[in-house]
C-alpha cells in the first residue's frame, strides 16, 4: 500500500518531502516487523503442525513429483512407506496416527462403527461429537492434560470430549472451507502470543483422496490434484519463513492411507452366496471391507458360505491374522470379509443401481479399506524442522508410532498406545 502511493505521487518540489516521509515511514514499519518476527521465534516453544493429506499415496512423492514435498523430505525426514492400520480406511488411520493405537484399541473399527445399538458414521455430527466412541488418547488430549494448548482446523476425533478434553480450539468439520484459508489459519494460530499460542495443530485435505476415488492412483487427475496439495504446503512453509520460523516450527506430513485401481465390474456379490436378510441382524457395507453381525447362531452357517471365495477373504473374530491386529476390538464384528485389491464386494440392493448410474463403468477408479499388505495401501511420512534429520530415509514403519513421536517433540508423557519409540527414534535429532 504504501509503496503504491509512493508511485503515484508526481514529482515536484512539493510533493519530495512528502515521498521522503513515507520513504522513512516504510523503513521503520520494515524494521519494527523484523523485530516483532524475531521475539516471536525466540519465544516459540517446541511445536508441531500435524497434516493430513488423505490418500496421498508413498510414491506419489516420486511418480508426480510435487516440489514443496519433495524439498520437505530432502531437508527432513520421509519414511519409504508408512505402513497403514487394517482396516485402510479413514476415520481408523487418522485416530490411530493422533493416539498410537490400534484402531481394535481405539475403537474407531472402521468409518462405521456399531455400538450403544447405533452406528457411529462420519455424517453424523451428533454421535461424531459424542466422546463414547473415542477410546484412547489422542495427542491433543495429552498435550492440554500437560499443560499445552492444542488447535485442531479439522481431525476425526477432534470435535468430540475425549476424556472431557478437545482441543482449546477446533472447529465443525466442514469440507467446504477453503483450503488455502485451513493454511491460514494455522498461520495466525502462530501469530498469537506465546500465552495463547498452540504447540500442537492439526490439519487435513481430502483433496487427493478425492480425486484418486474418482480416477485412480495413476490418472493425470490424481497427478494433478498432488500438485495442487504441495501448494497448500508452500504456502504454508512461505507463511513460516515470513514469521523467522520455517526452521523452528516442525512440520508432520501424513496420510491415512494408499490408493489402488478399481475395476468396477470385478464385484462378488455376498447375497448370492447366503441370505443376508434372514441370517444377520445387521451388515455394514463398504465395497473393500465389510462387517457381518450375524442372528444368534447363524454365524457357522454364514461362515461356511463365504470361507472360499475366490477374490474376498472372510474371517471370523478371533481368527483374524495377528499381523493386522484386529481380533480383539469388542466392537469388531463376528464376522468380516475383506476384498481382494481391486475388487469389490457387495450386493446387489446397493451396487446395482449404484452401477447403472455410473458414467464409463470400464474405466479405472480408485479404492482403499483393503489389507494393509498391499503396497497400493501404504502411506506417506514426511517430517521436516528442528526435532528431525535432515536428508534422513527412515525404513517402512506402522502408523502407531506417530504419537509417541510427537509426544518426544512436545516433552509429553505419552498415554499407554501401541507404538515403541525405540523403533523410529533414528529419525530424530
Ligand atoms: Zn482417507
Amino acid at each position: 500500500m504504501i509503496l503504491k502511493n509512493i508511485k503515484n505521487i508526481h514529482s515536484g518540489p512539493e510533493h519530495l518531502m512528502k515521498r521522503y516521509i513515507s520513504a522513512i515511514l516504510l523503513i521503520i514499519i520494515t524494521v519494527g516487523g523484523v523485530v516483532g518476527e524475531s521475539s516471536k521465534a525466540q519465544d516459540l516453544k517446541p511445536t508441531v503442525i500435524l497434516i493430513s493429506l488423505d490418500g496421498f499415496r508413498w510414491d506419489y512423492l516420486d511418480k508426480f513429483s510435487p516440489p514443496t514435498l519433495n524439498r520437505l523430505a530432502k531437508n527432513g525426514v520421509r519414511a519409504k512407506w508408512m505402513i497403514p492400520s487394517f482396516p485402510t480406511k479413514t476415520f481408523p488411520n487418522h485416530y490411530t496416527v493422533v493416539t498410537g493405537l490400534y484402531p481394535q484399541n481405539h475403537g474407531i473399527v472402521e468409518n462405521s462403527v456399531y455400538d450403544f445399538g447405533t452406528t457411529l458414521t462420519m455424517s453424523k455430527r451428533e454421535e461424531v461429537q459424542n466422546g463414547r466412541w473415542w477410546l484412547g488418547e489422542p495427542i491433543w488430549v495429552t498435550a492440554e492434560k500437560q499443560g499445552q494448548r492444542a488447535a485442531s482446523i479439522f481431525w476425526p476425533g477432534s470435535e468430540a470430549r475425549i476424556s472431557g478434553i478437545t482441543p482449546t480450539d477446533w472447529l465443525v468439520y466442514n469440507g467446504d472451507m477453503p483450503n488455502t484459508l485451513r493454511i491460514d489459519r494455522v498461520l495466525a494460530l502462530l501469530d498469537r502470543p506465546a500465552t495463547t499460542r498452540p504447540t500442537l495443530i492439526t490439519t487435513y485435505f481430502s483433496h487427493t483422496d478425492d480425486v484418486g476415488h474418482a480416477f485412480g492412483p495413476d490418472a493425470e487427475e490424481t497427478k494433478y490434484s498432488v500438485h495442487e496439495v504441495d501448494t497448500y504446503i508452500e504456502r504454508l512453509m512461505a507463511g513460516l519463513k515470513k514469521r523467522g520460523i520455517d526452521n523452528r516450527v516442525n512440520v508432520i506430513i501424513t496420510s491415512d492411507h494408499g490408493m489402488a485401481n478399481v475395476d468396477v465390474r470385478k464385484v462378488t456379490f455376498l447375497d448370492d452366496h447366503f441370505d443376508t436378510e434372514a441370517l444377520t441382524e445387521r451388515i455394514i457395507w463398504t465395497s473393500e471391507i465389510i462387517q457381518i453381525f450375524p442372528k444368534p447362531g447363524k454365524l457357522e452357517e454364514i461362515y461356511a458360505k463365504v470361507k472360499d471365495l475366490p477374490h474376498t477373504t472372510c474371517w471370523k473374530k478371533g481368527e483374524i491374522p495377528a499381523r493386522l491386529n484386529y481380533n480383539d476390538g469388542p466392537r469388531v464384528a463376528p464376522l468380516i470379509c475383506s476384498s481382494e485389491l481391486g475388487w469389490m464386494t457387495n450386493n446387489h440392493e446397493w451396487y446395482d443401481p449404484w452401477f447403472k448410474r455410473l458414467d464409463a463403468p470400464e474405466r479405472p477408479r480408485g479404492a482403499h479399506g483393503y489389507d494393509n499388505k498391499y503396497q497400493e495401501m501404504q502411506a506417506t511420512f514426511i517430517a521436516h524442522g528442528p526435532a528431525f534429520k535432515k536428508g534422513f530415509t527412515a525404513e517402512p514403519f506402522e502408523n502407531v508410532e506417530v504419537y509417541n513421536i510427537m509426544c518426544r517433540i512436545l516433552n509429553l508423557t505419552p498415554a499407554k498406545n501401541d507404538g515403541d519409540l525405540s523403533r523410529v527414534k533414528a529419525m530424530l535429532r
